[in-house]
């Protein structure tokens, strides 16, 4: 058992490529962390760079209190799972899966008669500590389920099953720290889903520090107790899965993770009293930044102070109910869910009106591609005034049995607690130091 602390570590290629800058992340005893991001960002570097694999650039990786970067991958007591399992072709499952405990005091047939006549304490030694190796690699092989695959070769094996042989592998090591790669991508959906299950169950049974590679933002959301988001080298934002859905840290996590990208619009924004005004010209919303879900009273007092000072960059900021003066820019973030989708009423304040576009029927739910019309009142001076038909698209996911229909013309809400702000200029969330 053991944490892992990456302190400020960098990886430059000698071709001039950075794959890792100056990244700092704390994996802390027993926990499952995932790396995610998409191809390239330097995710697998980051993990080879943990197991020994690459040399380190700059910074610090500490395993438990140890620094180790001048540890021989084989001292640092970690296990690695692949994603094209690195299995000995040549040698039966039960081999593989013993190969890195034996090799240290092998031995063949011969070897071990002649211990037996000249050396019989050692003799017995080794045939104890066989013994032991023998029970692991059965006891890993029970707790996978492929007791019944001992004799067989890789070849002979379907995909899932040299998947659990590799994972077998790193078991019977009992290391401090698990290290996977992608370790789920040559399977196919249905065995995927079930791989995760078991690989969390064996977390829960292990409770040993599990540090795991995807590319898959659903996988990620599934299995990590936190999720690293990593985007061009860096962490783009550490945390527990759910908050990284809800309130991403910046426009790019809001774009990387969730099935279906968040709804992101960019409009003027204003205050009036504890609410803030958003208009982009076809959406306009209202929210109470004091029942703000999920936020503390602090965060809530940090996203007004921001959204004070993009509201008063055109200084104007003494907006009341019937002359409201929008101000500077912001981008609002808010999830498919969280659109509603009514009857449409026209002129009504704060309901957009859209023509469904096309409808997904997903069996849990249905996703509508909504249209939105634009007011086009001139409130906003014209800014926001001319769209462009994609500016125009929010998705919505609605109840699937709730009769929406390509042509239908709706009114569309936005519940207001669950908006997401974001400064537009660096693209970070508003509620975020
Ligand atoms: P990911 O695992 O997120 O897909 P990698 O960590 O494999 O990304 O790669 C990060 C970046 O480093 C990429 O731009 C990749 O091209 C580059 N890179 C990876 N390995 C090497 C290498 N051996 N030599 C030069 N550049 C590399």
């Amino acid at each position: 058992m053991s944490s892992v602390f990456l302190d400020q570590l960098s990886k430059r290629y000698p071709s001039g490529s950075t794959a890792v800058d100056r990244l700092s992340l704390e994996i802390r005893d027993q926990e499952f962390l995932v790396l995610v991001g998409p191809s390239g960002c330097g995710k697998s570097t980051t993990l080879r760079l943990i197991a020994g694999l690459e040399a380190i650039t700059d910074g610090k990786i500490l395993i438990g209190d140890r620094v180790v970067n001048d540890v021989a991958p084989k001292d640092r007591d970690i296990a690695m799972v692949f994603q094209n399992y690195a299995l000995y072709p040549h040698m039966s499952v039960y081999r593989n899966m013993s190969f890195g405990l034996t090799l240290r005091f092998g031995g063949g047939v011969l070897a071990r008669g002649l211990r037996k006549v000249f050396q019989p304490r050692r003799a017995a030694e080794l045939s104890a500590k066989r013994a032991g190796i023998d029970h692991q690699v059965r006891q890993a092989a029970a707790r996978l389920g492929i007791e019944h695959l001992l004799n067989r070769k890789p070849h002979q094996l379907s995909g899932g099953e040299r998947q659990r042989v590799a994972l077998g592998r790193a078991i019977v090591r009992n290391p401090a720290v698990f290290l996977f790669d992608e370790p789920l991508s040559n399977l196919d959906a249905n065995l995927r889903q079930q791989m995760r299950v078991e690989l969390k169950r064996l977390h829960r049974q292990m409770q040993t520090t599990m540090v795991y590679v995807t590319h898959d933002q659903v996988e990620a959301l599934t299995l990590g107790d936190r999720v690293a988001v990593m985007n061009g080298g860096r962490i783009q934002q550490v945390g527990r899965p759910l908050e990284i859905y809800q309130q991403p840290a910046n426009l790019f996590v809001a774009r990387f993770v969730g099935n279906v990208p968040m709804n992101l619009r960019r409009g003027a924004v204003s205050l009036d009293g504890q609410n803030v005004l958003f208009d982009d010209g076809c959406l306009r919303m209202r929210t109470d930044l004091t029942v703000s879900d999920g936020a503390d009273s602090q965060a809530n007092d940090r996203i007004r102070k921001r959204l004070y000072m993009l509201a008063d960059s055109r200084g104007k900021n003494d907006a009341t109910e019937d002359a409201i003066e929008f101000g500077g820019e912001v981008v609002v973030g808010f999830r498919t869910e969280d659109v509603s989708i009514v009857p449409a009423a026209e002129g009504s304040d704060y309901q957009a009106i859209a023509e469904v576009i096309s409808v997904d029927h997903l069996g849990e739910s249905t996703l509508a591609h909504l249209q939105l019309q634009a007011t086009g009142d001139g409130s906003l001076g014209g800014k926001f005034g001319q769209f462009e038909h994609n500016d125009r698209l929010v998705l919505a996911r609605v109840m699937p049995d709730q009769p929406v229909a390509a042509g239908d013309r709706v009114g569309v809400t936005v519940g207001p607690q669950r908006l997401t702000w974001f400064d537009p200029e660096t693209g970070q969330n508003l509620r975020k130091e």
